[in-house]
């Protein structure tokens, strides 16, 4: 399928920009512009919110059954259209074509999930203290809401908010990734053929701050959702709170990673290469810090890094490509800072720490070894394809190591032992613990993270939870 420029979906309309403005997109595997978006202005977000609230009104007082019809039909559309998608996909971010199709197999998944829960959201009755008074604890819609994705899963990230919202009986504005339109766009497409009614569902792309300083202090959005760096996040959840608006936040990590020295090291290595070198690192739940047991750490290292050196870089439409670009060059000039500053700070280079080839974002698997907490890696989130590796003698020592940084996102271990497992299951600060596998991001499992890595979730029925309200109701009969 050619590529197409996307444009703005608002109050079940395709638009250009009021002014017309638009921004490029660039294709990471080459640094080529292959398309544009279109840049919402003032006029634009203002037709969005207009569009939202008649949206509201109308899929509020649809049924619980409708909602999930269309939104099931939607899931069924998106998966009829794997293959053209997942193309836009890796055309726009980068990522390996086989992990485009999971990005679009498990939106999938989640519209399926989130459309089935919808049906479920049953309130209570509760037994009153006087004959006749009957009690209700009802659930209804938050209001319209709005949502800010980033480009590192550009349709999955709008799915996790999208989807419980319009399963609760929201409506949503969602602010989407300038990088990585084309994907988003495939999926309201989806949405509108599959029925939904105009405003349910709106698309903007723009300038995020100007986006974000209009809509969420704007008295008819009720809930704001965002993913993104802990900074901004803290930023709208301050603006939010001034709004009096209901807020969740998915924001970095920097995910510890525990081998104890009972651990099957191949078992974890093998796994450990999949999830760290995913999208290139830049995922928010990526394997960081590698905290690995003193006896088994020279064939920890021995064995992941020469798995590291294995993988195939190219451009993710190409047959077999294992990781791709990083996004742009500002993230790939942010993960080589990273590196020299931990190499000019005694960590060993095992593999990597180097660009690939002279088009595109392309950045070596990067293994480093004999890390300490001077290091900016240590302290940042990378967001990039680096794996940091220190060693440590006991359990208690790896704990404080995994709960030293503010973050609290994921976190993953390896143990044959019960009890280490028992003690790292409960012992490390994270929203997400998962223990010899990597077992993170199903439907319907809990997704999300505590201190600074934000508040709410966006998997399993708590994600829905999230865009409802409860009304007491109370009726004496007699
Ligand atoms: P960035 O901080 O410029 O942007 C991160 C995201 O926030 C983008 O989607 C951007 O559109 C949005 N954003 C920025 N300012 C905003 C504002 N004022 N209002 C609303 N949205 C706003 O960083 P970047 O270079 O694009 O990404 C790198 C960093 O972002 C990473 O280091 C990582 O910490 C974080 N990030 C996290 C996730 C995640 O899944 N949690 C995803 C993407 C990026």
């Amino acid at each position: 399928m050619a590529y197409t420029d996307t444009r703005l979906f608002i109050g079940g309309e395709w638009c250009s920009a009021s002014d017309v403005r638009t921004l490029d997109i660039v294709n990471p595997s080459n640094g080529e512009v292959i398309g544009t978006v279109a840049h919402a202005s003032r006029a634009d977000l203002e037709k969005a919110v207009e569009a939202v609230v008649e949206g509201f009104r109308v899929w509020s007082a649809t049924s619980a059954f409708e909602r999930y019809k269309i939104i099931r039909k939607a899931a069924s559309l998106l998966r009829d259209r794997l293959e053209e998608i997942a193309r836009l996909l890796t055309t726009d971010e980068g990522k390996p074509l086989a992990e485009s199709r999971l990005e679009v197999n498990s939106c999938a998944d989640l519209l399926d999930w989130f459309a089935e829960e919808g049906r479920r959201t049953y309130g209570r009755a509760i037994p009153s203290r006087s004959i006749g008074v009957q009690q209700f604890a009802l659930k209804e819609p938050v209001g319209p809401a709005v949502g800010f994705t980033p480009w590192n899963f550009p349709m999955s990230q709008i799915v996790r908010k999208l989807g419980p919202a319009i399963s609760a009986g929201c409506s949503i504005i969602i602010k989407g990734p300038e990088e990585a339109p084309a994907a988003p766009a495939a999926l309201f497409r989806c949405l509108d053929e599959a029925g939904i009614p105009a405003g349910v569902v709106n698309l903007v792309f723009g300038t995020p701050s100007e986006i974000s300083e209009f809509l969420v202090p704007h008295p008819a959005i009720r809930k704001v959702s965002f993913t993104g760096s802990v900074g901004v996040g803290k930023h709208l959840a301050s603006l939010a709170g001034l709004h009096m608006k209901r807020v969740t936040m998915e924001l970095g990590g920097h995910a510890p990673v525990i081998i104890a020295d009972d651990a099957n090291i191949d078992a974890a290595t093998t796994a450990l290469i999949g999830s760290k070198f995913r999208n290139a690192g830049q995922v928010c739940i990526s394997p960081t810090r590698f905290l690995i047991q003193s006896k088994v750490h020279d064939q920890f290292v021995e064995s992941f890094v020469s798995k590291a050196k294995a993988l195939k870089v190219a451009d993710g439409l190409a047959d077999g490509s294992q990781m791709g670009p990083l996004i742009n060059e500002r993230r790939r000039a942010a993960v080589e800072a990273l590196i020299e500053d931990a190499v000019s700070k005694g960590a060993k280079l095992e593999t990597g720490g180097e660009r690939i080839g002279n088009q595109g974002f392309f950045f070596a698997p990067t293994v480093l070894t004999g890390v300490n907490t001077d290091m900016r890696a240590m302290n940042e989130e990378p967001f990039g394809p680096i794996a940091l590796v220190r060693s440590f003698s006991d359990i208690d020592e790896a704990l404080v190591e995994a709960n030293r940084l503010p973050f609290g996102l994921g976190s993953y271990a390896w143990t044959t032992s019960a009890t280490t497992a028992r003690r790292l299951a409960h012992g490390i600060q994270a929203g997400m613990v998962t223990i010899n596998h990597i077992g993170l991001g199903l439907p319907e499992t809990p997704y999300g993270g505590v201190k600074d890595s934000g508040y709410g979730y966006e998997g399993g029925s708590e994600a829905l939870d999230a865009y409802l309200n409860t009304r007491f109701v109370t009726h004496d009969t007699l």
